[in-house]
């Protein structure tokens, strides 16, 4: 079934209680002012003389359920002349673990919601604290479950790289966050923001970088975690914005491309997985399904190039299969001696 188009509405650190050492909403969202209700219909309006319909509202870059009630339903409000027409068919927002109890969101459905994002962001209580969150690993437990009860979709949101975390700490909170059985799940290695407390404790070394290649490292760790619990990676990365490619994001984890260089190092190990058997100077062919050939190929033909030198191959090309699946098909040939 083809997802609904996603209409994004920023409500920047509105309703937060927090100061996430890594936050600053209005950087990541791109939009500096909070939104209000006359925010929503001018977007929606905006939207349906465009011809659109069967959109997906969503209310992403706050703790949406922290904020009053009164402009929660305010907000709400302002999207239910759209989804009587059909211009909106569905609604999402994201919020924190701390902040949904039962009425919360019975409420939310009430009004549509259809879709919850918690941002778990780390597993580990140390790495909550020092990552200034406010709530608790078991905060996001007794969340999750709660959402799911109330039959709404739940997607969590976790993060690599927090102060305090490691590679082992990172691939213990994805175990942790599929066991909570999530629609859908996002995963935003750490990207150190600029004038947040995070680019100070980097500054004065007492944070060390969660570099692209260290978040490429154990995001390959953590994607097979969540595939083989069928639970859909939906996001992997920060999206770009123009502001963060413009010296927002000084250092950390950001990279326009992060899910595919992440796929394409799962597949070279993998890869590696099946060379290791053969014979030095053999030449290989790999045969993945046609929409996987440029992530096993690796960018600029990393993996391509990685592999024949590990394994000292007299040549390795990629080739489309239609019957390949999820997986790697080989042939090789042994060169006579
Ligand atoms: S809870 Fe969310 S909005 Fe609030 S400071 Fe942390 S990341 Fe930012």
């Amino acid at each position: 079934m083809a997802r609904a188009r996603i209409l994004p509405i920023f409500v920047p650190h509105l309703g937060c209680p927090n100061d996430c050492v890594f936050c600053d909403q209005k950087r990541i969202s791109g939009s500096p002012l909070p939104a209000d209700r006359l925010d929503v219909a001018a977007a929606l309006e905006g939207a349906r003389d465009q011809g659109l319909a069967g959109l997906e509202l969503a209310f992403y870059g706050g703790s949406f359920t922290a904020v009053s009630p009164v402009l929660q339903r305010e907000l709400l409000e302002a999207a239910q002349p759209y989804r009587r027409d059909g211009t909106v068919t569905a609604i999402r927002l994201s919020t924190r673990p701390d902040a949904v109890d039962g009425d919360i969101l019975a409420f939310l459905k009430e009004y549509g919601v259809g879709t919850v994002e918690l941002g778990a962001q780390s597993m580990d209580d140390a790495v909550l604290a020092a990552s200034g969150r406010g709530h608790t690993a078991e905060d996001t437990v007794r969340a999750a479950e709660l959402v799911k009860a109330s039959g709404l979709r739940l997607i969590l949101q976790m993060m690599t790289g927090l102060p305090g975390s490691d590679r082992e700490k990172d691939v213990a909170s994805a175990r942790r966050i599929a066991a909570l059985c999530p629609d859908g799940v996002r995963i935003y290695p750490t990207v150190i923001v600029r004038n947040t407390a995070l680019e100070d404790m980097w500054r004065a070394g007492t944070y060390r970088e969660h570099t692209v290649s260290d978040a490429v490292a154990v995001c390959a760790d953590i994607l097979p975690i969540f595939e083989c619990a069928g639970i859909p990676v939906i996001r992997l990365g920060l999206n770009p914005t123009a502001e963060l490619t413009a010296g927002g994001a000084v250092a950390g984890a950001y990279h326009p491309a992060l899910g595919e260089l992440v796929r394409s190092e799962v597949l070279r190990r993998r890869a590696a997985e099946l060379l290791r058997d053969v014979p030095t100077g053999a030449a290989v062919r790999l045969f993945v399904a046609p929409n996987r050939v440029s992530a096993m190929t690796g960018q600029h033909r990393a993996n391509v190039r990685a592999l024949k030198e590990e394994f000292s191959l007299s040549d390795l090309t990629v080739k489309p299969a239609a019957d390949a699946g999820e997986g790697i098909k080989i042939e090789v040939d042994v060169q006579p001696v």
